[in-house]
């Protein structure tokens, strides 16, 4: 079987669609060699490596071991150079690499081979003394912190040390002396940590390294990477053993990571960072303060031009914008890792529309991989009113990492953090820089800011990848974790303060300011224009009232899927009447109390049908059970009695005689209107008396009344009637009709199951996945909080129901209900309003059911638009 493939010398073994064996990085070298793109050759240890490893022991798959002799042979040929060899040692990087990206989760280690031999035949052979223990010393850093677990922190500490004593800043500054002393006092660091010597075995330095990679793919930080991020199902990491290139050999040299466009705003320019004669990590280790990639043209022109060449290049060949790692070694270019860019949702929108524009991919192709749902989501972030805000009122300004406005209280660690949110708290993480630790703490944070790092650090890239509002490298303030607080020199701000941030902006500002909704510009309307086109399933939205109807058409709904009538008996006059009606004893009174809510009804369904004009609105009729309106203080019980003149202990009576064990399995839904059909009447005459009033205005509706929590479909008759009777008798009254459809919620198993008896009945069926996730499970909608967690992390569940719509299980339920539906009724409308009809993977489950429709919150439509587009392509 084979294990290892080798890339390079404009060839490869891979290429990039094999990325679950070989992982993004190795697929992508490999990839990158056969389109003759200057990459140093080496090859990749395939990922079913590490799988077998972590299963078995530590121990490698049969044959593993022969065929990396057989790569490294195959290398140092290509090379020219002998792994090893002590004259002139061929150097490798090992580096790591999953098929989904995890920025920063997993390790690296370079110049692995050198020894205390080979670094003087590195000296002799480049002429450079200092260069090649540069490179010792960073190789026994990055060996000891990755293969052995030595704390990073322990070399700095003896690196600063060393500057201090000769008064130096820079690690560039350092000499050869300096170098040959920094390489002894960390072996010193090495020793004293582990116990053993520093390996001088180059072969064994390799089985070490290849190892430690495999080991970090089960690192702690690596698994709550990949359970924030939802990345499962992955074989492993794959391991990339590449011959290395030297930034740091000199003037002429240098290393740096570029997007081939700007991953903010998308603006369509080489956006990057660069450092000279450095190598590796030290453009994201925040050592030396990194150079605008602009610079580079003016210091190493002709590097610069074939930087450009290869970034379009790139770009052509990925049709995508490309996050790219390089190192210029003496005037030449190397191009050392490529991979589609995280980028905002502006910055996404904008790409996709620009590409399309250059011709550089289809409208398709654009839809389909440029712009991801979570990116619209995104645009939908508030922001600070730019207005509201003074300069003076700034405590800081950083870097603008990631946009959207974020307001909370301040926390300085990330177990706050994540303490604090599981409060319910809005918090604020400030670090002085963050590390791949942190981000269980970024995760719960509304927003993050750093006083150090730049546009690539850590806390930048990972914030922009998740759409959290971040200000990085914010040095007008300090950080004092000692003191939990953080000063400009003039404000200080301590933790548990409020302060805002503007991410677009790089701004901090101290205190609560109100946020803004967010606008959209013309690329977003021309791509969802490309969205829409392709599309065929319809998005509608869940409002229940007009301004929520209003902003859910802007955003793109085609009518509303669920209209809740609930609410609407809340306002303050309302509330009376509808507990008036409650608590009557007999029809008649009853009756009394609908008929005065009847008007408030009528006024809400013609706001949100005017709202909604020309486009379909489901109506649900009433749905929780009635004790949900009765006071349960006894202030407002007092007050209640007094209102309605009944002694109080009636009313208390009443009260308790209301209340259920299991309510939510109790008198609610269709079991109201079916006890009590006077209300269901009073509903009914309120939505089409409304439907008709604005149909005499020449205006167009579509009602749809909708029956809750049928089972059976006796139940669904009765209330049809109901509905019918009433109907008549409004149009007979008006001389006047609108058409109107009678359909039912299939939220309870029964009804999925028969589903075709019902459908003979209905006009559309609305899966309610809530409810019907909920009796399926058996899970309380309201106390599943105490266990899902804990089944998640035991892996019992995979994602939280409610979310994620359980296709096996509640799925199949909605397949066998639309399928037995559509058998009983060809034209059966149906369509989903629970809360998945927002999720992008429920959304194309849907799609691939042929449901005629999602229906979600007003924010998730443009996401539901997109996902359901893309479920087609
Ligand atoms: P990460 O996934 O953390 O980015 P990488 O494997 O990409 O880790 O490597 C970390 C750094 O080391 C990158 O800046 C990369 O460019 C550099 N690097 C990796 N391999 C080599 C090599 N063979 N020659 C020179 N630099 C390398
Ligand atoms: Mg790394
Ligand atoms: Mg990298």
């Amino acid at each position: 079987k084979k294990y290892v493939y080798t890339f390079g010398g404009g060839s490869a073994e891979g290429d990039k669609s094999m990325k679950d064996l070989l992982g993004g990085k190795g697929a992508n070298l490999a990839e990158m060699s056969s389109i003759g793109l200057p990459i140093p050759p080496g090859f990749t240890l395939s990922a079913e490596v590490c799988k077998f490893y972590n299963e078995n022991d530590e121990a490698w798959p049969e044959g593993v071991e022969a065929q990396l002799q057989e790569g490294v042979a195959k290398l140092e040929k290509l090379m020219g150079l002998k792994f090893g060899d002590s004259e002139d040692p061929l150097l490798v990087s090992v580096r790591s690499g999953a098929a989904k990206s995890m920025p920063g989760m997993m390790d690296t280690v370079l110049n692995l081979g050198l020894n205390d031999r080979s670094v003087q035949g590195l000296a002799n052979k480049t002429d450079n003394t200092r260069f090649a223990f540069d490179c010792y010393r960073r190789f026994i850093d990055m060996f000891g912190n990755v293969v052995m677990g030595i704390d990073h922190e322990e070399f700095e500490e003896v690196l600063q040390k060393l500057k201090d004593e000769e008064g130096v800043e820079l690690d560039t500054e350092l000499g050869v002396k300096e170098l040959k002393e920094l390489v002894d006092r960390y072996k010193a660091v090495y020793r004293k940590s582990t116990g053993y010597m520093f390996p001088q075995d180059p072969n064994e330095q390799l089985h070490h390294a290849i190892n430690a990679v495999f080991g970090s793919w089960s690192s702690k930080r690596a698994k709550t990477y990949r359970k924030i991020n939802r990345i499962t199902g992955l074989l492993g990491t794959a391991v990339n053993v590449q011959a290395m290139v030297y930034g740091n050999m000199g003037e002429d040299c240098a290393t740096g990571v570029c997007f081939t466009r700007n991953p903010a705003d998308g603006t369509n320019e080489l956006y990057g960072e660069f450092l000279v004669n450095a190598q590796g990590e030290d453009v994201v280790a925040g050592i030396r303060t990194p150079r605008n990639i602009d610079e580079l043209k003016d210091d190493m022109p002709k590097s610069y031009e074939e930087l450009v060449e290869m970034t379009e290049k790139l770009e052509q060949h990925y049709q995508d914008m490309q996050d790219i790692e390089f190192t210029i070694q003496q005037g030449e270019l190397f191009i050392l890792q490529t991979r589609n860019g995280k980028r905002t949702g502006v910055a996404a929108v904008k790409i996709a529309v620009d590409m399309v524009d250059e011709g550089l991919i289809s409208q398709k192709g654009a839809v389909q991989k440029l712009v991801e749902p979570g990116h619209l989501d995104q645009l939908l972030h508030p922001q600070l009113n730019q207005s509201d805000i003074s300069e003076d009122e700034i405590i800081g300004k950083g870097l603008p990492a990631s946009p959207g406005a974020a307001v909370g209280k301040v926390v300085f660690n990330s177990d706050k953090a994540e303490e604090e949110h599981g409060k319910g708290e809005a918090v604020i993480l400030v670090r002085i820089e963050t590390s791949p630790e942190d981000v269980g703490g970024m995760s719960a944070a509304e927003g993050i800011l750093t006083s150090r790092g730049g546009m690539t650090s850590h806390a930048a890239v990972v914030a922009r990848g998740w759409g959290k509002p971040c200000v990085a490298g914010c040095d007008d303030i300090v950080i004092n974790y000692e003191s939990q607080s953080f000063t400009n020199g003039e404000v200080t701000v301590k933790a548990g303060d409020w302060i805002s941030i503007d991410g677009a902006r790089g701004i901090v500002i101290k205190g609560k300011k109100p946020v803004e909704e967010p606008s959209f510009g013309e690329n977003y309307h021309t791509f969802m224009n490309w969205v829409d086109e392709i599309r065929d399933m319809a998005v509608r939205t869940n409002a229940d009232a007009p301004e929520d109807a209003k902003r859910a058409r802007e955003f793109g709904a085609q009518g509303i899927g669920l209209a809740r009538t609930e609410h609407m008996f809340f306002g303050e006059e309302r509330i009376k009447a509808m507990r008036k009606m409650i608590i009557s004893e007999t029809e008649s009174e009853r009756r009394e109390a609908l008929v005065s809510l009847l008007p408030y009804q009528k006024q809400d369904f013609i706001d949100i049908f005017d709202a909604m004009e020309g486009l379909p609105v489901t109506v649900r009729l009433l749905d929780p059970p009635l004790h949900e309106f009765l006071p349960d203080e006894e202030e407002e019980i007092e007050s209640l009695a007094k209102e309605l003149k009944i002694p109080l202990r009636d009313l208390k009576r009443k009260i308790r005689l209301l209340k259920e064990f299991n309510p939510m399995l109790g008198h609610r839904g269709c079991r109201l209107g079916i006890t009590y059909p006077e209300i269901t009447e009073m509903q009914s005459r309120a939505i089409l008396e409304a439907a008709v009033h604005l149909k005499k205005q020449g205006k167009t509706v579509l009602p749809e009344i909708m029956i809750p929590l049928v089972g059976t479909s006796e139940e669904f008759i009765h209330q049809h009637e109901v509905v019918d009777h009433v109907a008549a008798e409004v149009f007979k009254e008006a001389g006047e009709s609108v058409e109107y459809k009678v359909g039912t919620m299939i939220e309870i198993p029964r009804a999925a199951i028969v589903a075709d008896k019902i459908a003979e009945e209905a006009e559309f069926f609305s899966f309610g996945t809530n409810d019907l996730t909920q009796m399926t499970y058996g899970y309380s909608r309201d106390d599943a909080g105490k266990f899902l967690e804990i089944y998640m992390q035991e892996g019992i569940l995979k994602d939280d129901p409610f979310q994620i719509l359980d296709e096996e299980g509640v799925g199949s339920l909605v397949k066998m209900a639309t399928e037995k539906g559509r058998k009983a009724r060809k034209d059966l409308k149906v369509g989903i309003c629970g809360e998945h009809g927002g999720d992008p993977s429920s959304v194309r489950f849907c799609y691939n059911l042929g449901l005629n429709y999602v229906s979600c919150s007003p924010y998730r439509v443009p996401v539901a638009r997109l996902a359901a587009a893309q479920a087609k392509l």
